[in-house]
């Protein structure tokens, strides 16, 4: 029955190099969400627009059973692309560099193919979301009730990775995308005359200390079993070599696996920042701003998503580590169980000249791997929906 996947194939990948052509940023995804809403509706499906602001949701129903959610992104990135491919972005500073135009085919291929094929009991709900680029999509969708009103009894997603070959997956229990936090300190002195530091609170030197002890916490606040990144990024203030000046800005980013860990690591910055400010006499505001959760699959759903990569001829594996990057189907793995997974790109790999990661200004998905994509969100809803229902 797979086979069949390759006759959609070539409209697939004319599908994917047009929205590559003409990409749209978070919530501004309005040409994307019309045409996926417009391809979902030819195929008979039923469809609800405008879900959590450019979202897109498409029902397909065959019979009685359980829900799943088929997840894919649809926004671009704010940045330049420089790849002078034949469907580079039409669009000066906006570029798909995330490969999410590959997603959005994939998902409408696994849509087209299970339309005409049907061969399931139960209910399938094709998620479009907008956002997934720093703006929180999946949440707008879930504080949209996405959930409610689209019942699933799990939800999948993957994305493409080109640091594994073409041909392989990987997916993993437990986190596999970190959370990302981030910091915006100000340390406020009163300024002064440089040659007499004695008068004026020096904040300078508070911010020197304090981007010490912050290298630290990791090591010294968070479980040694247990990882976390914390890197500051910016450290700004002064104007001249006579002057002390009033206020030091610093910027960073905190990335961890657990709510222990992010909890630990913002309140042990917040307590150095406080304690160290106060011995040099200056003042402290901190923001400390969450962004996304760690991505956290679920075994059981993890397992299945492996399993239907291997069902499609992927080679897949359990991945030994999460990724230090992050990703907001975080926000709908929080209300279902679910997996996320990583879909091979290959075969450039790191050190090969044509070697592009993610958000690179030439990077391109590889449309040589549509086809695995759409065959594994065909095979998650068949394994998915061929499981006895959930009692309500
Ligand atoms: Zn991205
Ligand atoms: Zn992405």
């Amino acid at each position: 029955m797979t086979d069949t996947i390759d006759d959609l194939l070539p409209e697939l990948v004319r599908f994917r190099r047009d929205l590559h052509a003409h990409p749209e940023l978070a919530f501004g995804e309005h040409r994307t969400a019309g045409l996926v809403a417009d391809a979902l509706r030819e195929l008979g499906l039923e469809v609800h627009e405008g879900v959590g602001g450019t979202g897109v949701v498409g029902v397909l129903r065959h019979g009685e059973g359980r829900a799943v959610g088929l997840r894919a992104d649809m926004d671009a990135l704010p940045m330049e692309e420089r790849s002078g491919l034949p469907h580079a972005s039409l669009f000066s500073g906006i570029h798909h560099g995330c490969g999410h135009d590959g997603h959005t085919a994939m998902l409408l291929g696994a849509a087209r193919h299970l339309a005409r094929t049907r061969g399931f009991a139960g209910t399938v709900n094709f998620i479009f979301q907008p956002a997934e680029e720093g703006k929180g999509g999946a949440l707008a969708m879930v504080k949209d009730g996405l959930f409610e009103r689209f019942p699933c009894d799990a939800v999948y997603a993957l994305h493409n990775w080109p640091d594994l070959p073409a041909g392989q997956a990987r997916t993993r229990p437990g986190p596999i995308m970190a959370a990302a936090d981030r910091f915006d300190i100000t340390i406020k002195g009163r300024g002064g005359h440089a040659a007499m530091p004695h008068r004026t609170p020096d904040a300078v030197l508070a911010a020197s200390q304090i981007v010490v002890q912050l290298n630290t916490l990791v090591s010294r606040r968070i479980d040694p079993g247990e990882s976390a990144v914390l890197s500051v990024t910016r450290i700004e203030g002064g104007h001249s070599h006579n002057v002390m000046p009033a206020e030091v800005a610093l910027t960073g980013t905190v990335r961890s696996f657990d709510a222990v860990s992010q909890d630990a690591i913002e309140s042990a910055l917040k307590d150095s920042v406080e304690g160290l400010c106060h011995a040099a006499g200056c003042e402290a505001d901190v923001v400390y701003t969450r962004y996304y959760p760690a991505t956290v699959n679920t075994a059981v759903e993890a397992s299945l998503a492996l399993r239907a990569a291997a069902s499609v001829g992927l080679v897949a594996e359990v991945a030994e580590r999460p990724a230090f990057t992050s990703e907001d189907f975080a926000f709908m793995l929080r209300e279902r169980p679910g997996a996320y997974l990583w879909l091979g790109q290959g075969p450039r790999r790191t050190g090969e000249a044509d070697y592009r990661p993610l958000h690179h200004p030439c990077y391109d998905f590889n449309d040589a791997v549509m086809a695995h994509g759409v065959r594994w969100f065909v095979a998650v809803a068949g394994l998915e929906l061929a499981q006895v229902p959930r009692l309500a």
